[in-house]
């Protein structure tokens, strides 16, 4: 089963692909995360990858589908997330799905108006050990700066200051929305609203899985 998230950044993506992919077994395959590991272990990969991050651009598409077509096997459950992100991604995404032969299940676009994202990302903070996501007013971490997890240090994303987080958010509106009307024409697109708190969002997320599940 293949599920794939869409949403611009700060919407939630990531927190409620973790969660779902402990509830439903789902393989979670972040590209964002997949570039930070890179970056730290200072590989090829990550160094071709880093001053795009940094801008808060696209890391261009043959870079980025050819580093998860490595990480998708056949009859696989996978959770994509951040990933296709424009057109050639996601036609790229297909031919590799049809070699495999294998289906996209369900297209979930998480909604969120934009001063909301902005708000989002200026107070979420990330763990730089472990990955774990907190936020300043939502769900800050129980000693400043420290993981709760794993005491790794937690910090701002560089991309997520106040001038890379609105061009992402750019960026996003230009080459990743027009996905929306890609899937909703090429496969099972379900709009959630991203807005709500997030137990409420992975209500509506399990349910849609569920369902796909079911028609699967
Ligand atoms: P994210 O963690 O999903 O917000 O991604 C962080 C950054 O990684 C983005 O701003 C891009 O620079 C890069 N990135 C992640 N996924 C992709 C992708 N599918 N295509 C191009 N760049 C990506």
């Amino acid at each position: 089963m293949i599920v794939i998230l869409l949403g611009s950044p700060g919407s939630g993506k990531g927190t409620q692909c973790k969660r779902l992919a402990d509830k439903y077994g789902f393989q979670h395959l972040a590209t964002g995360d997949i570039f930070r590991a890179e970056i730290a272990a200072k590989s090829s990969i990550g160094a071709k990858a880093q001053d795009y991050l940094k801008a808060g651009k696209l890391v261009p598409d043959s870079i980025v589908i050819e580093m998860v077509a490595g990480k998708i096997d056949p009859g696989g459950k996978y959770l994509l997330d951040g990933f296709p992100r424009t057109v050639d991604q996601a036609t790229g995404l297909a031919g590799m799905l049809k070699r495999v032969q294998a289906n996209i299940n369900l297209v979930v676009n998480l909604t969120l108006p934009k001063d909301e994202a902005i708000r989002r990302m200026a107070s979420r903070r990330t763990c730089s050990g472990c990955g774990e996501v907190f936020n300043t007013i939502t769900r800050p971490t129980q000693v400043e700066g420290v993981c709760d997890k794993c005491s790794g240090k937690v910090v701002q994303r560089e991309d997520d200051s106040e001038a890379t987080s609105a061009k992402r958010l750019m960026v996003f509106e230009d080459l990743t929305q027009p996905l929306v009307a890609y899937y909703r024409s090429e496969s099972n697109l379900v709009e959630v609203d991203a807005s709500q708190n997030p137990d409420k969002v992975e209500a509506a997320l399990s349910a849609v899985i569920d369902a796909a599940k079911g028609g699967a």
